[in-house]
């Protein structure tokens, strides 16, 4: 969710009010842990956005051996993803047997047809509904509580059922945890402590770099004075005090004279670094009223000493000894890692893509960082395949995903933010995390014995991203969208600019586009019925054949009328029309957050460079497994049936799929 600016991320947070107001976290448990022994066993590597295309030229090319192995002594294939192949949807079909009209997952951003303004889709926190005011303090009578919107159960919650054991860790969607016995630890959805997906603190000396409202972090000027920087980090809102505001921890840095060399005093830390070294997992606390404070974990990353002085501070992730917000099932399960393993991230997608966009971490930087995001998961890995001996173990990987975000522009001369320089020294990054997931599957293939099945799995692949189509533009420009003040076009996000009495369509998100439809949304003008249909039919048309001025290529392959494509009770709250971008083209940064510049399509000239939000038919994930699968195309919700097959348990009436080794 980049490009986000820091004041939206704030007022859109994925929790939009305080950590506080849940108190200190639900009982989510009260059962034990699912203990029946079972013979069939599953374990399933989750490997987000994996692609078959690169995956077939490296394991031909001899360094995957593993993967090898596994597709001769069983099967690799395709995958179908889901519409739109964004990850929070597609891993909802997987965790679900069904698709978005089944589990109410559409894009990674919603939105309120009554107000205009976007949602994320995964969470929604709700404040305690009863307070009490003393003086300048308002406490909480009554837990709030954060909501998980994803609908449909889980296929571990069906396990249950019949008391299989699961151990799910950091599957996407699944925040806040469903409710289960089984052991599960959120992942990708899962905010930081301001409830934000993710803001960075840098602190720097140097002028040129001050712009605080950039997505995904903040830039804080500071002064050397006396070898001393005096700075703050920022926490979240305090809501115990009357006028909600910003909590915040001071701290010391003091600069060594004559060496690349620095102490930060923070809280009862302190911290010794050179210069280009990181501190590793500190914990501080924000005090919030004298018997109140939320405790974090972050990581300090001094970039630069002289001449000018450069800190990075990680996002601020919830602490899995102390959990403000919910993270496991059960409560202590993330209690329990943390014990053994120390602090670990929390934070959905714990690599800080935004501090690379923005120049604040370097790619090598980057790449330190992403680095000990593996290792953790590794040992956790080793940890957790050391005791499976019953049931289902599923284990996610989110830099897979991640690095080929960021490090697309190397590999592709194409992409118009390819470097040579850089491409000559990380250009085999990619490559070189398709190797360490081989080095995974080596150690999960060591596990398995005839009695268990192997699915290795993602959920989308990738394709670069060179092109950015504006689609509110495009919209605007084909009539169906009309603005207030044309003069200000692309100043405004959230369509505050838009006429809606004379607005027939708009794009919220990275590929859904709604009608405005009378009695739906607010200001709707197009009646639902004949003329709705049309009219949907009508901008599919036109999308579908709409080419690239520059190039002459279709920017969209396909436009998918929702009602085609979805089952399910909530097929009404789709976008009425998912956009299926071409390879190479995407939605601009400008598009998910309402905005309508200028210019129809941009180059992209961001070092976030790959990307999967295409029509899923460009943009198939992999699975492999280590049976023969028996169906024609498998999809990932006909993975959930085929889990299920393995315990001997029927599929429920609401799942789609079929199992891979039926028919
Ligand atoms: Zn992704």
């Amino acid at each position: 969710m980049k490009h986000i600016t820091r004041r939206e991320f704030i007022k859109f947070g994925v929790t939009s009010g305080s950590l506080l107001a849940l108190g200190s976290g639900k009982d989510l448990i009260t059962k034990t842990t699912g203990s029946k022994e079972t013979v069939k066993k599953v374990l399933i590597l989750g490997l987000d956005g994996m692609d078959p295309h690169l995956l077939s030229i490296w394991m031909k090319e001899g360094i995957l051996p593993h993967f090898q192995r596994l597709a001769s002594e069983g099967d690799f294939r395709a995958l179908r993803t889901s519409i739109p192949p964004q990850s929070p949807v597609a891993w909802s079909n997987f965790i679900t047997g069904m698709n978005p009209g089944g589990h109410a997952i559409f894009d990674f951003i919603h939105r309120d047809p009554e107000s205009y303004i976007p949602l994320f889709s995964a969470s929604r926190t709700e404040e305690a509904s009863k307070t009490i005011s003393i003086g300048n303090l308002v406490l909480p009578l009554s837990g709030g509580k954060v909501n998980l919107l994803r609908r449909g159960r889980a296929f571990w919650q069906i396990l249950e059922d019949y008391d299989i054991p699961a151990t799910v860790f950091k599957i996407p969607s699944n925040y806040p945890p469903a409710s289960t016995r089984q052991k599960t630890i959120s992942g990708m959805g899962t905010p930081d402590i301001l409830g934000t997906y993710g803001i960075f603190n840098y602190y720097t000396t140097e002028a040129k770099e001050i712009n605080e409202d950039i997505g995904g972090g903040r830039i804080h000027q500071v002064y050397i004075i006396g070898n001393r920087v005096e700075a703050k980090l920022p926490g979240p809102t305090n809501t115990f005090k009357k006028d909600r505001p910003e909590s915040s921890i001071d701290f010391t840095v003091f600069i060594d004279p004559v060496h690349p060399v620095a102490k930060i005093a923070i809280q009862d830390h302190e911290i010794i670094l050179k210069e280009g070294e990181w501190s590793g997992w500190k914990r501080i606390h924000f005090s919030m009223i004298p018997t109140q404070s939320v405790s974090g974990i972050c990581m300090f990353y001094l970039k630069q000493i002289h001449p000018e002085f450069k800190l990075y501070v990680s996002p601020i992730n919830i602490d899995p000894a102390q959990p403000a917000l919910p993270l496991s099932t059960p409560k202590d399960y993330a209690q329990e890692l943390e014990e053994i393993f120390g602090p670990f991230f929390t934070k959905g997608l714990p690599a800080d893509t935004s501090a690379l966009n923005n120049d604040v971490l370097d790619d090598g930087e980057f790449l330190e960082q992403d680095d000990f995001i593996l290792e953790e998961r590794n040992k956790i890995f080793d940890y957790e395949l050391d005791r499976f001996d019953s049931g289902l173990l599923f284990y996610y990987v989110s830099s897979t995903d991640q690095r080929q975000h960021m490090f697309w522009r190397l590999i592709d001369k194409e992409h118009p933010s390819y470097d040579p320089a850089l491409a000559s020294r990380y250009g085999n990054t990619i490559r070189d995390i398709y190797v360490q997931m081989d080095n995974l599957l080596a150690r999960a293939m060591q596990k398995v014995d005839k009695d268990t099945l192997i699915m290795v799995l993602s959920d989308h692949g990738f394709t670069p991203f060179r092109r950015g189509l504006n689609l509110n533009t495009w919209l605007k420009e084909n009539g169906y969208h009309r603005l207030i003040n044309n003069w200000k076009q692309g100043q405004e996000s959230f369509f505050l600019n838009t006429d809606w009495s004379r607005t027939q369509a708009y794009a919220y998100g990275l590929n859904g586009l709604y009608i405005n439809q009378k009695g739906r949304e607010t200001e709707g003008i197009v009646k639902p019925g004949a003329e709705k249909e049309a009219l949907v039919r009508e901008i599919a048309r036109k999308l579908e054949d709409f080419r690239d001025p520059q190039t002459g290529e279709r920017v969209i392959l396909r436009a998918y009328v929702a009602r085609d494509v979805y089952q399910g009770p909530y097929v009404e709250q789709a976008p009425d029309i998912i956009v299926g971008y071409n390879r190479g083209y995407r939605s601009s940064w400008a598009t998910p957050l309402g905005r309508i510049p200028k210019p129809l399509i941009e180059d992209n000239a961001e070092k976030w460079s790959g990307d999967h939000c295409m029509a899923p038919e460009v943009i198939p994930g992999i699975l492999l497994t280590n049976q023969k699968i028996r169906i024609a195309s498998p999809a990932l919700y006909d993975l959930t049936p085929t889990i299920l097959n393995v315990f001997g348990i029927n599929k429920t009436k609401e799942m789609i799929g079929q199992s891979l080794f039926s028919g």
